[in-house]
C-alpha cells in the first residue's frame, strides 16, 4: 500500500488537445480512476436528441434529466471504459458529428451542469481520480491537488480529431471538424455558467509540438511530485 494519500487530478482545456488520451494514461499508470466528463455531456445530448427534447423549454429539460442514468463500464474486449446511457452502451454514438454539433449548447444549460457536476463530485469524493473536462479545476474540484490546462494550435487539434474519427470509420472534412472545434471553444468559453477558463493554479501545457508520450510523461512527473508531498 502506498504511504501517500491519493489526490485528485484535473485536466481541463480546449477541445482536441489530447486531454482524454493523457488523462487515461495518467490514471492507468497511477492506478487511479479515469472520468471522462465530456462523455457525460455527450450522453445527455444524445438522450435529448433521441427524445427530441426542446432545449429552450427548461421544464422539458428538467424532466428529461430525471430519466437519465450514466455509468462507465469496462468493456472486456477492448479493455476500455465505455459510456452507458440508461443501461445501453453508447460509446460510439456519443462520438458522432451529430452529437458534437449539439453538445455545447446542451452543456451551457445550468440544469444540465448542476446534475452532472453533482455526479462528478460524488465520483471523486474519495480521491484517486483523473478527471478531464472544461470546469474541473475551476468548479467541480477547485481544491484538486493537481491541475492542468491543455492548449494547442487549432489546425493541429483539427488534424488529430480528423484522424481519430477516421479510425472509428467516420469520415468528416478538415473544415467541418475545425468549425466544430472553434464553435465549441467559443460556446464553452463564453457561457454564463462555468465557462472554460484556466484555473489560477493550473499548469498550462501547449501540446502542439510535443508527442503524446511527452505530454503524458510531463503530466505524470508533475503529478508524482505532488503525490509525494501529500
Ligand atoms: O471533452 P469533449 O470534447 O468530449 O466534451 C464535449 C463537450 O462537452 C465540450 O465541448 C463542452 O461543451 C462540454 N463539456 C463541458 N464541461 C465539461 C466537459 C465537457 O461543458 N466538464
Amino acid at each position: 500500500m502506498s504511504l501517500h494519500h491519493k489526490i485528485n487530478i484535473a485536466i481541463d482545456g480546449y477541445s482536441g488537445c489530447g486531454k482524454s488520451t493523457t488523462a487515461k494514461a495518467v490514471a492507468y499508470q497511477l492506478g487511479y480512476t479515469y472520468i471522462d466528463t465530456g462523455a457525460m455531456y455527450r450522453a445527455v445530448t444524445l438522450y435529448f436528441q433521441q427524445k427530441e427534447v426542446n432545449i429552450s423549454n427548461l421544464d422539458e429539460v428538467d424532466n428529461a434529466l430525471k430519466d437519465i442514468e450514466i455509468r462507465f463500464i469496462l468493456n472486456s474486449d477492448s479493455q476500455k471504459l465505455h459510456t452507458f446511457l440508461n443501461g445501453v452502451d453508447v460509446e460510439n454514438q456519443i462520438r458522432t458529428p451529430e452529437v458534437a454539433a449539439m453538445v455545447s449548447p446542451v452543456a451551457a444549460l445550468s440544469a444540465v451542469r448542476k446534475a452532472l457536476v453533482a455526479q462528478q463530485r460524488a465520483m471523486g469524493k474519495n480521491k484517486g481520480v483523473v478527471m478531464d473536462g472544461r470546469d474541473i479545476g475551476t468548479v467541480v474540484f477547485p481544491d484538486a491537488e493537481c491541475k492542468f490546462f491543455l492548449v494547442a494550435d487549432i489546425d493541429i487539434r483539427t488534424g488529430r480529431r480528423v484522424k481519430e474519427l477516421a479510425l472509428s470509420g467516420i469520415s468528416v472534412s478538415f473544415e467541418e471538424v475545425k468549425n466544430n472545434l472553434l464553435n465549441r471553444d467559443h460556446i464553452d468559453s463564453n457561457r454564463a455558467d462555468s465557462p472554460l477558463r484556466k484555473a489560477d493554479d493550473a499548469i498550462e501545457i501547449d501540446t502542439s509540438y510535443i508527442s503524446i508520450e511527452e505530454q503524458i510523461h510531463k503530466v505524470i512527473d508533475i503529478a508524482k511530485n505532488v503525490i509525494a508531498q501529500n
